[in-house]
């Protein structure tokens, strides 16, 4: 059957790859679910995985199938696999486990060890595939009433962790209720996590460099957020107008403004990092300044990557309600369907070319 596959070290090397077809017994236990793929959307991972920034081949081979975004229908399940039956619409995890002790107790995403395993992304083929099978544990279950939302799911799982892990960490202060948030970047992840803060109660604004009008500001204001182009009013002039917020999660992709986002958290705050950043980009900070202010305000940094099996289910509830409370908006994100694996080089060009590609998804598949 065929895949969508590149070689790790060669840029520009997004091939289509023949691999054989698993089944549910490739897992032992009678556990296996085998998931017939219908869409798989793509990312700025994928872009540094094709540009031979990032990931690895599983060993043994000299290729990865790429993939990590996926939705599917259970084709046919093991003998032992409860809660899955042939024909539920699903998603899947996207690391496996290490070692560690977080391994151990379905934690993947926080693993101890520095070697993590992710499909489609380091040592561990992706989704992009007419079928694959995984252990019923990495299998999660999408109502049917989300299917419009498709590939949305583990990229809002990344969204459902990043903040559940700074609500967790602030637990530190006995009392948190944050009222202001600012979310730094409007791509997939920076409005997904607006949707989650606006479902928490949170005044939400969402800062992107892009001008308004376009589809992004009008998907933040689709959500009752407030979207604020840096270009007209820079981070630090927009904290002068509503005070320093309480959080602040950065999803650009772009390092600095990370690093800016430390000079605009308030007092106890705590400011979320999610960008994966494989290139080698230096900034000058004013680390005195950053210091200082960061003492005398007990602030945190948190770092947040992947997401496990309760991060996809918290997700899954968020796009739920979030799609009858602001209905029709969510849809928008997903922007630029490709037709079949076969258009792999137009999957490429607009996910690296098209700066208003949103959300770039491949239908693999049809029912
Ligand atoms: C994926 C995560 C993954 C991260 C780092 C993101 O694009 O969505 O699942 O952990 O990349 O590899
Ligand atoms: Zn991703």
């Amino acid at each position: 059957m065929k895949a969508v596959a590149i070689r790790p070290g060669t840029p520009d090397s997004v091939h289509l790859q023949d691999i054989p077809r698993p089944s549910v017994n490739d897992v032992e236990g009678g556990v296996g679910v085998l998931v017939k793929v219908l869409k798989v959307g793509v990312d700025a991972t994928d872009r540094e995985i094709a540009e031979a920034l990032y990931g690895n081949a599983p060993e043994g081979d000299d290729f990865l199938i790429i993939g990590h975004e996926c939705f599917g229908i259970v084709e046919e399940v093991g003998p032992n696999v409860r809660g899955l039956k042939p024909g539920d619409y699903v998603t899947a995890t996207v690391r496996r486990p290490g070692g560690s002790i977080y391994d151990l107790i379905g934690t993947n995403d926080m693993t101890s060890e520095e070697t993590y395993y992710e499909r489609g992304i380091n040592l561990r083929h992706g989704f992009m595939t007419e079928y694959f099978v995984d252990d019923q544990e990495f299998i999660v279950r999408v109502p049917a009433g989300l299917k419009h939302l498709h590939v949305l799911q583990e990229p809002m799982s990344c969204a459902a962790k990043a903040i559940h892990q700074a609500y967790e960490a602030q637990r530190r202060m006995k009392v948190w209720s944050p009222k202001l948030a600012y979310v730094i970047g409007s791509g997939q992840i920076g409005l997904l996590a607006t949707l989650s803060l606006k479902l928490r109660g949170l005044e939400v604004y969402t800062l992107s460099r892009s001008e308004a009008p376009n589809l992004k500001a009008s998907i933040v204001e689709g959500l009752e957020a407030t979207y604020v182009s840096t270009k007209k009013t820079p981070m630090k002039e927009l904290v002068e107008k509503t005070g320093k917020p309480d959080l602040i999660i950065d999803a650009t992709g772009y390092s600095p403004i990370a690093f800016e986002a430390m000079e605009c958290i308030g007092h106890n705050g705590v400011v979320v990092w999610t960008s994966i950043t494989g290139g080698e980009r230096t900034a000058e900070v004013p680390s005195d300044k950053i210091n200082i202010e960061w003492v005398l305000g007990n602030k945190l940094l948190l770092g947040s990557v992947n997401a496990n099996r309760t991060h996809f289910e918290m997700g899954i509830r968020d796009l739920a309600l979030g799609d009858v409370m602001y209905p029709g908006v969510l849809e928008n994100i997903l922007t630029n369907p490709v037709d079949g694996m076969d258009n792999h080089a137009e999957m490429m060009r607009l996910l690296v070319e098209d700066d208003d590609a949103l959300k770039v998804y491949v239908n693999v598949a049809d029912e």
